[in-house]
């Protein structure tokens, strides 16, 4: 179910509830400011979220309102998370979704990588 990312935070989501070791999650990476860790469903041979430990709803309101040392550990993370995968070669995609027309379904930001194979064109 799409979501309204301008409403305040629910700590009760679901990756809220990973994030504070209530839900199992197979987790791929941690550092101080992000989880990665395999999609449940995944949607391409390897597809993995990377979220931040801190409560943001999506990247609207990350971009807006996280600490700068927040946006560089989360976007260090993400890259790591893909090095250490062995993507960079032959290669990945990153995707964001936000808002209801976005396609965002749990709200709490989460940055997709999807690698594995060729990914061709994907945007609805
Ligand atoms: O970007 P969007 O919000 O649509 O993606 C949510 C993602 O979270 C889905 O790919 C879904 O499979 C994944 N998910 C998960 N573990 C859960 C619940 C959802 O990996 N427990």
């Amino acid at each position: 179910m799409p979501i309204d990312v301008t409403r305040p935070y629910d700590d009760q989501n679901i990756f809220a509830k990973i994030l504070r070791g209530e839900i199992p999650n197979r987790t791929v990476y941690e550092d101080d400011h992000a989880l990665a860790f395999h999609d449940i469903n995944p949607q391409a041979p390897h597809h993995i979220l990377v979220i931040p430990k801190g409560a943001y709803v999506s990247w609207d309101d990350f971009s807006a309102k996280a600490s700068d040392a927040e946006i560089a550990g989360f976007i260090r993370a993400v890259g790591h998370v893909a090095r250490e995968a062995g993507m960079v070669e032959p290669g990945y995609r990153l995707l964001a979704n936000i808002g209801a027309d976005g396609g965002q379904e749990v709200p709490h930001l989460h940055i997709h990588i999807f690698a594995g194979k060729p990914l061709g064109l994907m945007i609805a």
